[in-house]
Parts: C-alpha cells; structure tokens; sequence
C-alpha cells in the first residue's frame, strides 16, 4: 500500500514538474502563429507586433491599426539574450508571429481577431501562455513582472513607458496622482501597495525605470527631465490593462521603443538590450525585492 502510495505521489510530482517547459525551450501553439519560450526569472517579456506571417487563411483586418512594428521580435530576443549572458537564467516569451494585418494581440478579442476563428485561437494562445509565464514567475518568486514589447513611429524619440496613465492625467497636480483611486488604476499598484515610495517617485522620480533608462543614455518619459509626456504618447493597451492585476502578483509596463539608434539595427538593439537590462537590474531589488541576478521567492508571499 505504501508502495503504491509513494508511486502515486511520485506520478503527481512528475505531471506537476512535466506541465512546466524547461527555461529557455521554446514551443509553438497551433499552426506556428505564437512562440513561447519559457523562464526561470520573473521577467516576462511580450512582443505582439513584430510578426511576419500572413497566412491566406486569415482574412486581412479591415479596422484598427495593421503595421508591423518593426524589429520587436529581433529586440525582444537580443533583451533575453543579453540577460541570459549576464545572468545565466532566461526571461519568459511571448511572440506573436502573425503579422498585424492578421492578428492584433494587444486589443480585446473582436478588435483583435474580426471574427477569424484562427486568429481568434492565437490570440486566445497568446494570452494564455503571458498567463502561464506570470503564473510561474509568481509561484517561484511571488511576483511577475511584466513587458509589453512595442515600437512607436512618434517624431520624437524616446522611450515612452506606458503604465495604463495618459499624457493628460499625469499632467494633473501631484496631490491627485498619489490618491488610491488613480494608483489603482495603474500597472504599478502591486509595487505601488508596498513601496516607502509615493507614486508619482515610482512614476518619474530619481529611482522611477525611466530615470533608470535615461542614466543608461536613452530618453524616456515619464521620467525626472520628461515627468509629464507630450503628445502622442501610448498610455499601454489591452494585455498590460488585462495581465497586471495587483491581487496576482503581477506588475509591469508596456514600452514603446523609438526605431532610429534603437531597433533599427543589430548593433543598436544590443545597445539597448544591455541598457535595459541594466536599468532592469538597479530596479528589481529597488522595486521588487529581489535580485535579477539571483532571484529569490519573496518572504511575504511565501
Ligand atoms: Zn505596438
């Protein structure tokens, strides 16, 4: 009986450990159209606008915006690169490989999808396996950070870090951005719920991600010299809106990277894969509590 009690338990351990895909091996949901490549740090990085596919099975969208935002695939894989080589451990990702004219995956399902069952399927795979990527990262760590990869076409070039807060609200007076309700509407609330920091540090201060960036050379805004961003700014879209929910751990921001001296070639983008991941460095022990060279299951979530 204890034989095979040990047996079963053994089997259940086995199932548990098989539904986890090894850090760095990568997978394909159906027909090629996602990729995951999962992690074993609480970094998980989304690139849904830089695929190339344009299978004729998928009828080409008719509304909402279909370029490509170019090259954020090649920046999303030279970031866990650049991490893999400074820290031995690899990011979580997700790209989606269907080109925007097919599949938007950072918009709801209707405007994403426009009635494609096949692009209705990636896109529910591509939010699936964010979920799964955050769902790990938190269960070994107690948190997930996630980012939404873009590309921005805006004339002036900087970094534009999207936390679910638009050019006119973050104009309003400091006392209203620090009240609960606009903190709560933000990606940061996890952060924000046990930070010494108020928010509007956490949004632009000294130890804000932007500042970060900026020290590394790359302008970026919210940030101490750009606190309140001019137009047009992305404020993050649809998967940083529906992932980041303080009640599962799971914080972060979308970027929109500028193309010229950044994703335009592989020289930049490996420049700013290394500034990234630096800035990233100084901010998960300052943000996170944990290190992202040697990361930690955080005391409080265990
Ligand atoms: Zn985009």
């Amino acid at each position: 009986m204890k034989l095979l009690a040990a047996l079963l338990v053994s089997l259940c351990l086995g199932a548990a450990f098989a539904a986890e895909p090894a850090a760095g091996a990568g997978t394909f949901g159906a027909h090629g159209f996602i990729e995951y490549v999962a992690g074993d740090l609480p970094l998980i990085i989304a690139a849904p606008h830089g695929g190339r596919l344009k299978p004729a099975e998928i009828p080409d969208r008719t509304s909402g915006v279909v370029d490509i935002d170019a090259n954020t695939q090649e920046l999303a894989r030279a970031i866990a690169s650049v991490v893999h080589a400074e820290t031995g451990r690899h990011v979580h990702l997700i790209l989606c490989h269907l080109h925007r004219s097919k599949l938007d995956a950072n918009r709801d399902l209707a405007e994403a999808a426009q009635g494609s069952a096949l692009a209705e399927h990636a896109w529910q795979e591509h939010h699936a396996f964010i979920s799964q990527a955050c769902a790990s990262a938190v269960k070994h760590f107690g948190v997930a950070f996630l980012i939404d990869l873009h590309g921005h076409g805006h004339a002036d070039s900087r970094l534009e870090l999207g936390y679910l807060h638009d050019s006119l609200d973050l104009a309003d007076c400091e006392e209203a951005l620090n009240q609960s309700t606009f903190i709560n509407a933000g990606s940061l609330r996890w952060i924000a719920q046990r930070s010494t920091l108020s928010y509007t540090e956490l949004l632009r201060g000294p130890r804000s991600l932007g500042a970060l960036l900026e020290r590394e050379g790359f302008h970026a805004t919210p940030s101490p010299r750009m606190p309140v961003p001019t137009g047009p700014f992305f404020r993050g879209g649809y998967t940083i809106q529906h992932h980041c929910k303080a009640a599962l751990s799971i914080t972060g921001l979308q970027i929109e990277a500028h193309r010229p001296r950044l994703r335009d070639t592989d020289e930049n983008r490996l420049a700013f894969s290394r500034a990234l991941v630096k800035s990233l460095a100084a901010y998960f022990p300052l943000h996170l509590g944990i290190r992202l060279d040697e990361p930690r299951r955080l005391i409080e979530a265990q």
